[in-house]
């Protein structure tokens, strides 16, 4: 009789903790890692060598927007293609739940997510299966589901407020009376007691219904927001989460009195705060105050953190993602309802292509509409592998430079290419500088956490739950624009790091006791390939797909779930409910 379920022998352990790899055996058994060993004893019934290979927990990442696609799928690409064996729901204070249970409130809920994070309401519409009104009923209708991953979420602040309020709780003028607020504070509790793991909130003008409305929490008040957090904070745990725009008002007074907003909900509350830092193009240098003042609360035992990202958060461009440099002109608009060979084989023609050229030099538009059709410095083609720092002569308007042609003639050449296919990276944050060496400052300050990947959002133009593989690869391998990161502090960053701040200690470590969560990772092989749109949300609804080499093996809880880039089959995953302790005796645990 085999000693071990498994074992794996010889690899390069990064364990997670940012200790330095070392060569040891691996040996789980009922789920659990048993041991960690330069040699460990005895056999298992199966043994992988993993000679030349690395191993690291399972990925956990705490910012993501699965909610209702966990209600029909169960594999929760991309991220679980990705390494990531955890993830965390229910940001950004949108969500499913609570609901009232009409027709007329769930299409509203399917709105608020379709314009926030641009998943298609129609697949919403087909898939959500609604089997509950509460948001205790949602946690419960995730527990009878099985997934390739371990996932949680949060209250989300949105549809609590329109769930209480009704009507006017999606208006961000009207202000919840004290019998409003005592509701929503006491469903804030029940949801935490049911296994959320925090509370959330969106305050940025970017978050916008299907309808363009703006969201009913954007001006919330602290008085509002404390007495929501605080009812979180009366059970003793849970973590808020929450995206300002203090990252990117150009108004400085109202991103400090975003900044105090947020120090004072942590004063009068207690509990962990983490909120969205990124860099926009024309404010360079307000991420370094944002760091430096989560720094100050830090010294002064406020438990603030920034969500920071390993990349650029990019927009993808093409004929068959959301948006490309031509929506706008006409020659273009009467294209876009043809199928895609049809598209191709008419924006081939050159008197349409003229036309294009003309119509895009004659529409002058302002703001981020401006930067996604125009920003021709910092629009690339993605390549395979995609590279996440390309060079600023990679750039569509350094083509065209040296080309000596309009930029617009070179975005034709290439959207056409792969039969249509071909998708461009128009890095929107992150990217001021033309490099990454911003986002490597980001990392390596001590307050900062990964997040930002919204995976499961976004569907037709962001696919940035592959992040964890750039944090790896790019970070720790491939980076020639400067310097890279240690690979230990990287996996460190999407591991017990984050693991540990939204209170789970049973996982994020390679060490006996912790749950066997782990990648096999074949370092020269890790990549992640350039995202194709497929249409496999339901009712046909599209969304960006991204693959990756080098995971040769991931368990979850011990079972095998994805081998070589392929699911096994397997659903060892659950709903994780509430805060996970560390396990009490590691030597003792599985043994
Ligand atoms: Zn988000």
């Amino acid at each position: 009789m085999s000693e071990h379920e498994l074992v794996i022998r010889r690899a390069s352990v990064v364990d997670g903790s940012g200790a330095p790899a070392r060569v040891a055996d691996v040996a789980v058994s009922a789920g659990v890692i048993t041991a960690v060993d330069a040699h460990v004893d005895g056999r298992g019934h199966r043994e992988i060598d993993a000679e030349g290979l690395t191993v690291t927990p399972g990925f956990v990442d705490i910012h993501t927007h699965y909610d209702g696609q966990a209600t029909w799928d169960p594999v929760l690409a991309p991220s679980s293609i990705h390494g990531v064996t955890s993830v965390v729901m229910g940001n950004c204070g949108v969500g499913f739940a609570p609901a009232v249970p009409t027709p007329e409130q769930h299409d509203w809920l399917i709105g608020l997510l379709e314009g926030v994070e641009d998943i298609p309401g129609t697949a919403l519409a087909e898939g959500l299966t609604w089997d509950w009104e509460t948001f205790p009923d949602y946690l419960d209708a995730l527990d009878r589901r099985r997934f390739a991953l371990d996932v949680a979420t949060q209250v989300a602040h949105a549809p609590l407020r329109v769930y209480v309020m009704g009507e006017r709780g999606a208006n961000p003028t009207e202000l919840p009376d004290a019998d409003e607020l005592g509701a929503m504070a006491a469903h804030v509790r029940a949801g935490i007691e049911a296994g959320a793991l925090g509370f959330t909130t969106s305050r940025t003008y970017v978050h916008r219904t299907r309808d363009g409305a703006p969201l009913g929490t954007r001006y919330s008040t602290v008085d509002e927001l404390t007495a929501l957090a605080g009812a979180m904070a009366e059970t003793g745990r849970g973590v808020i989460q929450l995206i300002s725009d203090a990252y990117q008002s150009p108004d400085a007074a109202y991103a400090t009195a975003e900044m105090a907003m947020m120090r004072s909900l942590v004063e009068a509350t207690g509990r962990p705060l983490s909120m969205t830092v990124q860099q926009p193009e024309p404010l360079p240098d307000r991420w370094r105050e944002m760091v430096a003042w989560v720094d100050a609360c830090v010294a002064d035992g406020l438990p603030l953190r920034t969500q920071v990202a390993s990349r650029p958060i990019g927009v993808l461009q093409g004929l068959t993602a959301s948006v490309n440099p031509l929506v706008l002109c006409p020659s273009f608009q009467e294209l876009a309802r043809l199928p895609l060979a049809e598209q191709v084989a008419k924006l081939r023609d050159p008197d349409r292509r003229a036309r294009i050229v003309a119509e895009h030099d004659a529409r002058p538009v302002e703001g981020m509409l401006a930067e996604l059709v125009g920003g021709f410095h910092k629009l690339f083609p993605m390549d395979d592998p995609v590279d996440y720092e390309p060079p600023a002569s990679a750039s569509i308007a350094a083509r065209a430079a040296a080309a000596g042609r309009h930029p617009v003639e070179v975005v034709l050449d290439l959207l056409v290419e792969r039969d249509g296919n071909q998708l461009l990276y128009m890095p929107l944050f992150n990217y001021a500088r033309g490099n990454l060496d911003d986002v490597r400052e980001m990392l390596l300050t001590p307050n900062a956490l990964m997040g930002l990947s919204d995976a499961g959002a976004h569907c037709g133009a962001i696919s940035d739950g592959s992040m964890t593989t750039t944090a790896l690869a790019l970070w720790a391998r491939d980076r020639t624009a400067g310097p890279t990161l240690p690979l230990e502090l990287m996996v460190h960053h999407i591991t017990q790091r984050t693991a540990a701040h939204v209170g789970w200690h049973d996982r994020g470590v390679v060490a006996p006791g912790m749950l066997a969560d782990l990648n096999v990772i074949d370092m020269a092989a890790l990549a992640a390939h350039p995202p194709r749109i497929v249409r496999d949300l339901p009712a046909g609804g599209r969304r960006l797909m991204q693959r990756a080499s080098g995971y040769v093996h991931t368990f979850k809880s011990g079972v095998e779930t994805f081998a070589e880039g392929e699911h096994t089959g397997e659903l060892p995953g659950r709903l994780v409910r509430g805060p996970r302790p560390a396990p009490r005796s590691p030597s003792a645990a599985g043994r």
